[in-house]
């Protein structure tokens, strides 16, 4: 085996791909997007081996009540716990929308599901396993096994190194694939916030990965720093206990500061400017208070310790690149992609398909991709954008980048071959971000767009099941 020097790059023309071929394909992880690859390829023909650590299919809706010993996630020696999902989660999409396209997520009828509209965690689970089941997607997946290399060799195939997550000794087996297809998942590597005197505040830190119930936080007061679904969730969920709730957010507007309506113990604060050793936090708008707690509602880091490509695909201020479409790296693709990067999206499943449909039709060579140089060129185009824009790069792979939020899923139906996504969802997706800004505390329970579910029904019907 030749282990690459770091300046060098390969360049494999596709040119050289006959069409439809079978490909050996490893892809790493279980989870929403590894289900939805492993059912892709197979179903371009493709040999699928699919490494999942846990014991089970489901990734981050597995939900446990197990958390990290360091409850920020600091320790690179903790013991990883995958789910970030707390007791209390529902989804903030409407099912309709948040299903896969080929395996639609309606309510079952069996004994014992969440029939919501907007169900519960384990609904979500369930419904994956459901997915799984219905397409035997069980039998690719090798359980309990943890990916801690995947590197390239000689003859440009790729080694991927796994072990036993359960015991076993050594450094496992090691097999070696025409392509990978990473479906790590990103919401396990805390992003944290850095706060001036954090190290002398004598108070708890935690992040919301970290986050399953509210009773430890009972009669404390705490401050949630984030102004996302899971920081609007946490702290609603929270408050019920708690002395005091404090959002701190940046880029609140000036008349939303203050005392939540409709909460007696909610206030919006502008972002923390400082803490100090008496337990004080002071924020930027000029108030100060006194907390016991601040949970970080910061986000995530991508991360995948286990991926050796000799400098070729780097993780600089959380921007992983450069990655054509959030997906090939240009002189790796097709033989290494990644699927679920971009967040905050209109609905992820959806966005799986048309990625992994992609990425497989482009192994199988049924469906082109573009030079080298056209990716390369499309990248730097993309990062000129963001940086005209005064994006940072750490929202590189975030979609509200975009002005339509379908464009990335419309682009990548037309480069797949599928169906773009239908024009119920698009304005279903819609009314409910409209619902969700403006009816905080109710959207998940009144909706005004019996059309829409309606038009969604019958499209299901026309689906493959
Ligand atoms: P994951 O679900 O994280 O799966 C990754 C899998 O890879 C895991 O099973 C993991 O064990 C495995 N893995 C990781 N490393 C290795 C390794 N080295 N070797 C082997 N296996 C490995 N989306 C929605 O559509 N609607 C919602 O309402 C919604 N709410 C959310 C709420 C929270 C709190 C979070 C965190 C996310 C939410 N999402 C929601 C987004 C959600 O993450 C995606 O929907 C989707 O489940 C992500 O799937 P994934 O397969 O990319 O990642």
């Amino acid at each position: 085996m030749v282990t690459p020097s770091p300046n060098q790059t390969f360049s494999f023309p596709l040119s050289a791909m006959p069409s439809l071929i079978s490909r050996n394909v490893a892809v790493i992880g279980a989870g929403a997007a590894g289900l939805c690859a492993a059912l892709e390829l197979r179903g371009e023909g493709h040999n699928v081996v699919v490494y999942e650590r846990e014991n089970q299919i489901g990734g981050t809706w597995a939900y446990t009540p197990e958390t990290e010993s360091d409850p920020i996630g600091l320790d690179p020696k903790r013991k990883v716990v995958h789910s970030s999902v707390y007791a209390s989660l529902r989804t903030n999409l409407p099912r309709e929308n948040m299903g896969f396209r080929i395996y639609p997520f309606v309510a079952s009828g069996k004994p014992g599901r969440d029939p919501r509209r907007y169900p519960s965690h384990r609904e979500v689970w369930e419904y994956l396993r459901d997915f799984a089941e219905e397409f035997r997607l069980g039998e690719l997946v090798r359980f309990g096994r943890e990916v801690w290399h995947v590197g390239l060799v000689e003859d440009r195939k790729w080694v991927v190194k796994s072990r036993d997550r359960n015991g076993g000794e050594g450094d496992g087996d090691s097999e070696v694939y025409d392509a990978v297809v990473i479906c790590n998942g990103h919401y396990t590597e805390p992003r944290i916030a850095e706060i001036p005197g954090i190290d002398e505040w004598p108070g708890k830190q935690i992040h919301s990965h970290n986050y399953r119930v509210p009773d430890p936080f009972r009669d404390q007061a705490v401050v949630v720093i984030g102004n996302s679904a899971s920081s609007d969730d946490i702290c609603r969920d929270i408050a019920g206990v708690a002395k005091e709730v404090h959002i701190a957010a940046r880029s609140v507007e000036d008349k939303l500061l203050g005392k939540l309506p409709g909460h007696g113990n909610i206030w919006f604060h502008s972002m923390i400017k400082s803490v100090r050793k008496d337990g004080t936090v002071s924020f930027e708008d000029g108030t100060e208070i006194y907390a016991d707690v601040i949970i970080h509602c910061t986000g995530y880091k991508y991360h995948f310790p286990f991926l050796e490509t000799n400098g070729i695909v780097t993780v600089d201020d959380n921007r992983v690149g450069p990655l054509y479409k959030h997906i090939f790296p240009p002189t790796l693709a097709p033989w290494l992609s990644f699927v679920g990067f971009p967040w905050k999206v209109s609905a992820p499943f959806p966005m799986f398909e048309f990625q992994c449909k992609w990425i497989a039709g482009v192994l199988s060579g049924r469906v082109p991709l573009e030079s080298k140089e056209e990716m390369t060129a499309d990248i730097e185009a993309f990062y000129a954008f963001l940086e005209a824009s005064g994006i940072p790069k750490r929202y590189t792979h975030s979609h509200l980048t975009e002005e339509y939020p379908y464009e990335y899923s419309d682009c990548l139906a037309a480069k797949g071959g599928s169906p773009p996504p239908e024009e119920w969802r698009k304005q279903m997706y819609f009314a409910a971000e409209r619902r969700r800004a403006g009816m905080r505390e109710t959207y998940r329970d009144e909706w005004d767009d019996e059309d829409l579910i309606s038009l969604a029904h019958q499209d299901f019907k026309n689906y493959n099941l």
